[in-house]
């Protein structure tokens, strides 16, 4: 099968090529597993992470790729999930241990052996994968394969933000970042909490319209003031100012949600500015978002098909996945960067 595999950690400013385009076997099906033969696979923020180093492989080479839509072509001899043929999808959780006290209290996310696609194991930059079962999911047919690729990181991950936020029908919300999986939350709230105000923070002109054209009540840059304060705020964004700055806009008692598996390291001198007082005093809370359980895919896949959300997406053959990556990196973003597969 062709696969884009990354055989070193590397920065994307220097090497613009970090994945190569190779021939490997198909992978071999365990008793549990299905073969998925790939037709799309969403291209996200944490590759460029993976690639960088900051969340970095455990072995290499590794094939990325975790927001994955194909077909079920074989399964093993106890795999009775889905017929051949079924259209699934895998998203960033490729297994938990399922006996340790987090899998027991339904944090399976927070697991000490939590594997995760496309990083621990490989994943879609390839034309076939290997999964249990219990760790793939049925796609609504709703959505064309490429719609339902990002539904699987982005989506699934903006809406466990929302749930960790704990917000309230009419309460103010604000979102700093407005890339993929923030529009989707917006999306998402609008249905959900249709009495609740939403508050946009972004540095490009571009994304605040976006913002204002699909409901937000106000949208300014990063480091402004809210014209209400902000019961919730969930931070998408990969650096440090916006968490700083956000701080200053949440009501007593309000929580920030960083949603980022790692934060660049070039602007933390920011950090420096945090004010107690302004900042962090009157009970406000500060807490961050760790991969997704199954049950946030299952249930914001459901969600997302009554809505409907459809995300926007920009797709791009396997061959150009590097291309893909270096233009998500400098911030050329229509959409979500989907690569189209076999
Ligand atoms: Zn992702
Ligand atoms: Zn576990």
């Amino acid at each position: 099968m062709k696969a884009a595999i990354l055989e070193k950690i590397t920065s994307l400013k220097e090497n613009k090529q970090p994945l190569k385009m190779v021939e490997l076997p198909e992978p071999v099906i365990g008793d549990v597993e299905i073969l998925v033969k790939i037709s799309a696979c969403g291209v996200c923020h944490t590759e460029l992470d993976e690639i960088e180093g900051r969340t970095p492989p455990p072995k290499l080479p590794v094939i990325l790729g975790h927001q994955v839509i194909g077909v079920v072509t074989y399964r093993g001899k106890r795999a009775q999930k889905f017929e051949i043929g079924t259209r699934v999808g895998i998203g960033w959780i490729n297994s938990a241990c399922g006996h340790c006290p987090a899998c027991f209290s339904e944090n399976e996310n927070l697991c000490v052996d939590f594997q995760a696609t496309g990083r621990d194991v490989h994943g879609g930059y390839a034309q076939y994968m290997a999964i249990a079962e219990d760790f793939a999911f049925a796609i609504p047919d709703i959505f064309t394969d490429a719609q339902a690729a990002p539904l699987l990181c982005a989506g699934a991950i903006g809406y466990r933000s929302l749930r960790l936020s704990n917000l309230n029908d009419g309460q103010h919300l604000g979102l700093t970042g407005f890339g993929a999986s923030a529009h989707l939350v917006l999306k998402m709230v609008r249905y959900r909490y249709p009495q609740t105000e939403i508050f946009v923070f972004a540095r490009s002109k571009n994304e605040q319209n976006f913002a204002r054209e699909l409901g937000a009540v106000w949208a300014g840059d990063t480091s402004e003031e809210s014209p209400k304060k902000l019961h919730v705020i969930i931070d998408t964004t990969p650096v440090w100012k916006p968490v700083v700055e956000a701080l200053k806009n949440l009501e007593p008692a309000g929580r920030l949600i960083v949603n980022a598996i790692r934060k660049e390291e070039a602007d933390k001198d920011y950090l420096l500015r945090l004010d107690y007082g302004r900042h962090l005093w009157l009970e406000k809370e500060i807490k961050s978002v760790a991969n997704v359980t199954r049950r946030d895919i299952e249930e914001f896949l459901a969600l997302a098909s009554q809505i409907p959300i459809i995300p926007e997406v920009e797709e791009y053959p396997l061959i150009e996945a590097n291309r893909a990556l270096v233009e998500l990196k400098e911030g050329k973003i229509r959409g979500a960067k989907v690569l189209r597969i076999n």
